[in-house]
């Protein structure tokens, strides 16, 4: 370990030591370290040495691309002690110069459109001095600035002069680096890494390189290796199972179908199957979903749909059989196709909703096994979901990889993570380290005299008062900016509704459902100005409970009212069912694991280094059940004389 660059602590020590022998045995190594910990160094460490060793490839894989910026500055530190070669790439929609307008575009869309253009551009081939007739180009004759047909970030990279190069083959390369230099010469950025990946023994990207499989062939074509081949380092992986989950889910919006009926007139509404012109068929749909949350949807919440309901609304409706629906489903396919070709060749956006609607019928009659429920949720945008039970299907290319790091500072329950996605019980260490910062310095308590277990809010209302009673008397307890997690919008409406921010002495700040970057961006800033204590009213696993950093003052206390357990709805039902068929464990691997992971999450928020102190106050009896999960959790008879004791005030 001899490329550390700096000093290692103990626990680095350990991370690094669990990793390197995951390595060389080809085990995946679960790590459960708080943040501040240092992991990303102690994980990268003894991948690029065994990298650079044995010529294996590492695919360091972020949820976000904000969180490749530490990777980046770790890489170019350790590149200081030890030569290699890595490279950050983020998708056409992120990268692409020339369909920037298209802000909505997906990478298949973007990757249609491109393809054009570079046909176009490599009918010109040749220098830009050569072409200069055809192009528009700057005055010292070096770039190109417009091309009509092709593009011209495209030509300008044809004829990059070969020593330009030099500097990233031979560098940590990170994205912003790479946009610099793309700027600078005019040339496209993602075609300028693309062309390099091969160079490279480190690359950092989002999950979606590795998960969704077309693009996962194209990054191994373009990386010339294999999955076997591959080292893959999954950063912030507790949600893992989600995001999985989500991958391999159907759904169809209302939205979708309308827009699909726009489309229908705008191609003479066309006769499919023989018998059924394309807006009765769509109406037909329209009705289904309709009639599909009339029937089943209560209150607002999801429910599940019988699964072969959509096939016998449609059969009924249209008076036809299987096999004429299957010819009307595919002539909407070729409709939808022909529709997005006629866009790309006017240089449109190649998007068809008509073909939407036709690949999720097929996805969603092709759907049969236990590992799916089908499911509708009703409110402004109703629809129907073919949801994905089981992560292993997503996760499955992760039993081919040569090893894997998976690491958060939540990631535990971790033989609930590992069953989850389906990893080898004979190939998986677990590796749980204790925060690296003084115990004194958070404390955890939790109190009895309440709960928002739903049986007992039922049967008395009144806890409602208890709650807010108790949530207005630690907020005027102490003079320090504090947050206020509720388990959900709903919960969180209901207290602002009660007049909550009346009776707490501080400024108050609301996370509001649907708030936008910006609207998020500007409360988070005067939330955290120092200047006077404050409070904010948040949402517990929304966008403050998680990656979010509040340094020293900015954050002091920390109250989560209740036990943030997932929403009863039906595909979490569905979820519990299915892990407790699958493992005995539907209670603890549905419910428990994800409510833990989730406090942690929002208990995170208060030390992100050794000068930070905070405290957490969990406003629920059922906290205890979560002794294991959280470190020195304590029950607390006398709230206000334990904040002035921690804090001495
Ligand atoms: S070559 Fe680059 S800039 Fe040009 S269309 Fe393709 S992705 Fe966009």
């Amino acid at each position: 370990m001899k490329c550390f660059p700096y000093t290692p602590r103990k626990t680095q020590l350990k991370i690094a030591d669990t990793v390197e022998k995951a390595l060389s045995s080809r085990q995946h190594v679960l790590i459960d370290s708080p943040t501040g910990s240092g992991k990303t160094v102690a994980v990268l460490v003894p991948c690029v040495e065994y990298a650079v060793r044995t010529g294996k490839k590492i695919l360091y894989l972020t949820k976000t691309n904000t969180q490749q910026q530490q990777v980046y500055k770790e890489l170019k530190k350790i590149r200081e002690k030890i030569e290699f070669t890595a490279m950050g790439i983020q998708g056409r929609a992120n990268l692409c110069v020339l369909f920037k307008d298209f802000e909505n575009a997906n990478s298949e869309e973007l990757a249609k459109l491109c393809r054009d253009r570079k046909k176009s551009t490599m009918k010109h081939t040749g220098t830009v001095k050569e072409c200069n007739e055809i192009y528009l180009i700057d005055e010292d004759n070096s770039k190109i600035l417009e091309l009509s047909e092709g593009c011209p970030y495209f030509a300008n990279l044809l004829s990059l002069n070969e020593e330009f190069e030099d500097y990233f083959l031979h560098n940590v390369c990170d994205i912003t680096d790479v946009l610099a230099f793309a700027d600078k010469h005019h040339i496209c950025p993602y075609e300028f890494i693309k062309a390099h990946l091969r160079y490279a023994d480190i690359i950092v990207a989002p999950y979606a390189y590795f998960f969704v499989k077309p693009i996962r062939k194209a990054l191994l074509t373009w990386w010339n290796t294999t999955i076997e081949n591959l080292v893959v380092i999954l950063d912030e992986a507790h949600n893992l199972q989600d995001y999985c989950r989500e991958l391999e889910s159907a759904s169809l919006s209302l939205y979708t179908v309308h827009a699909a009926m726009h489309e229908v007139e705008e191609c003479n509404n066309p006769v499919l199957g023989n018998f059924i012109s394309a807006r009765d068929f769509l109406i037909s749909i329209e009705h289904m979903v309709e009639e599909c949350v009339k029937e089943f949807v209560k209150d607002d919440e999801d429910s599940f749909v019988p699964p072969d309901y959509l096939e016998t609304y449609l059969l009924s409706n249209l008076k036809t059989d299987s096999t004429h629906l299957n010819a009307v489903i595919m002539d909407l396919l070729q409709a939808g196709e022909i529709y997005s070709e006629k866009k790309r060749m006017e240089g449109k956006l190649p998007r068809s909703y008509m073909r939407a609607v036709s690949n999720f019928l097929v996805a969603w009659f092709s759907i049969g096994g236990t590992e799916y429920t089908k499911i509708v949720s009703g409110g402004e945008n109703p629809e129907i979901v073919a949801f994905c039970l089981d992560a292993t299907i997503a996760a499955l290319p992760l039993c081919s990889v040569h090893a894997g790091i998976h690491m958060s500072g939540t990631l535990s329950p971790l033989d609930e993570y590992r069953d989850s996605l389906g990893l080898d019980k004979n190939r998986t260490v677990f590796l749980e380290l204790p925060s690296p910062f003084a115990p004194e310095n958070l404390q955890i308590v939790y109190e009895t005299t309440v709960t928002t277990r739903y049986e007992e809010i039922y049967a008395f209302p009144e806890i409602f008062d208890l709650i807010e009673h108790e949530i207005v008397r630690i907020c005027n307890s102490i003079q320090r900016n504090i947050i206020v997690f509720f388990p959900s919008f709903k919960i969180l409406q209901i207290f602002v509704n009660r007049g909550i921010e009346n009776r707490i002495d501080k400024d108050v700040y609301v996370e509001a459902q649907g708030m936008n970057s910006i609207e998020m961006g500007k409360i988070i800033e005067n939330f955290r100005d120092c200047s006077r204590p404050k409070v904010m009213l948040a949402v517990i696993g929304g966008r403050l409970s998680e990656g979010i950093d509040f340094p020293d003052k900015q954050l002091e206390l920390i109250v989560i009212v209740g036990i943030p357990y997932p929403k009863p709805s039906a595909r979490q039902k569905a979820l519990q069912f299915y892990y407790d068929m699958k493992f005995r464990k539907g209670w603890e691997y549905a419910v428990q694991a994800p409510a833990a992971r989730k406090m942690r999450q929002a208990i995170g928020r208060l030390i992100r280094n050794e000068n930070d102190r905070g405290m957490t106050i969990i406003l629920d009896k059922r906290a205890k059940q979560f002794s294991e999960y959280l470190e020195h959790l304590n029950q607390t008879d006398d709230v206000i004389a334990d904040i002035k004791r921690f804090f001495g005030d």
